[in-house]
């Protein structure tokens, strides 16, 4: 599959600013220098504890937050160097699905509003023409048409995450960054909306990037998944290897977390100790070392590349070199 986004050297930090004359004085590096690529078609699952810089990925991607360095290429062009006319008209092919839905849909607004605003915006549609595709938009997420005269407050969790989507899919995105997109739904809705995704990913040939930390959902709806700990990658590679071959000690981590039948798989666990360090001063060498049961001095001294070891494993750590 070829490559519908190349991201090299992304960073963004948030400058703290301090002292009488607010100066900067130090600055969060939420996202810390990121390289990898996204195959068209696919589903990247991009996973970590909460605070590792997952979201703010996800919104440098799409250029939703302006990166601090580096390049997002989205079918052969650096988003970065875009005007912001430019940029507007394509932020139409790269859409952003909220974990809080209720919270990106104004209540003022009918559902019907809500879904055609996008197509409003992006001069794709209005009047009766409008009308037709809110409610064929209505029909594909699964919601009766009639549903565009209500107002958000009118749904369920789940059906307002199915709005939130119909609104994405408005502009005939080839690309959408799910954020968490089913974290605050019940488990039983939870399914059905993943299974929606899915069918619309297969229908309308869509690819994803889903940013999630419960990593069981992410193995089921991900072909490749990427593990990030504070704002850096640990470790991507094909979810079936990531899952039963991990490299890295904090993917292995990660997943000793979740809970196994087989005890024989129980046996070299890695239990997670301790919090993030602050993604203000991170640890020096590797960020995981503070961290790391198998941590040596080379670890604090010298920073682990990340690179493709073989079929696309990519991983980095001075420990599996
Ligand atoms: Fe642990 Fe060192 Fe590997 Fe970092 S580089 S994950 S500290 S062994
Ligand atoms: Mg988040």
């Amino acid at each position: 599959k070829d490559a519908i986004l190349e991201v090299k050297n992304l960073k963004k930090h948030f400058p703290i600013k301090g002292g009488i004359f607010k100066r900067q004085i130090n600055s969060v590096k939420a996202v810390d220098g990121l390289n990898f690529e996204v195959k068209r078609g696919e589903t990247l699952g991009l996973v970590g504890e909460s605070g590792c810089g997952k979201s703010t990925t996800g919104k440098v991607l799409l250029r939703l937050l302006e990166a601090t360095e580096g390049e997002v290429v989205f079918e052969g062009q650096n988003i970065y160097d875009l005007d912001k006319k430019e940029m507007r008209s394509l932020r139409r092919e790269m859409q952003m699905i909220f974990q809080d839905p209720y919270a990106s849909l104004n209540p003022r607004m009918t559902v019907g509003e809500i879904i055609g605003e996008p197509l409003e915006i992006h001069g794709l549609a209005s009047g009766q023409e409008k009308e037709k595709r809110v409610r064929e938009l209505l029909d594909k997420v699964g919601l009766q048409p009639n549903y565009a005269n209500r107002y958000p407050h009118e749904f369920s969790g789940g059906q307002r995450q199915r709005i939130g989507i119909a609104r994405a899919l408005a502009v005939n995105p080839k690309i959408i960054v799910c954020d968490e997109p089913v974290s605050a739904l019940d488990v039983s809705i939870q399914a059905q909306v993943i299974n929606l995704l899915e069918e619309l990913q297969e229908e309308l040939g869509l690819t994803y990037i889903f940013i999630a930390h419960d990593l069981s959902v992410v193995r089921h709806i991900s072909d490749r998944v990427a593990v990030m700990y504070l704002g850096e990658m640990a470790e991507l590679a094909d979810k079936d290897e990531l899952y039963e071959n991990p490299k890295h000690p904090y993917t292995k981590a990660l997943l000793s977390a979740i809970p196994v039948p087989n005890p024989e798989a129980n046996k070299d666990r890695i239990l997670l100790e301790g919090d993030v360090p602050s993604p203000i001063n991170p640890p020096s060498g590797c960020s995981f070392h503070t961290r790391c049961p198998f941590a040596k001095e080379i670890c604090k001294k010298k920073t682990p590349q990340f690179k493709d070891t073989g079929d696309g494993h990519f991983y980095a750590c001075h420990l599996v070199e």
